[in-house]
């Protein structure tokens, strides 16, 4: 499975909470060589994926996250 289908599918399953890419790099076991942000940012827009910046349902933090509608 390649990085984009792994946060595609995290995503999926966390749907409708958002979440970050910090988390995701962490849920999945992913190092930051991995570039989730990337797969994040190829994934917006496509298939009711969508980038706000707001509350991640994981950490909590107040930052750009991703959520599928
Ligand atoms: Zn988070």
């Amino acid at each position: 499975m390649t990085i984009l289908q792994e946060v595609e599918k995290l995503v999926v399953r966390l749907a409708p909470e958002p979440v970050c890419d910090a988390c995701l790099t962490d849920t999945l076991g992913l190092s930051v060589l991995h570039h989730a942000d990337h797969a994040v940012r190829e994934l917006a827009g496509s298939n009711g994926f969508e980038l706000s910046k707001d509350e991640c349902s994981l950490c909590g933090e107040t930052r750009m996250v991703i959520r599928r509608r």
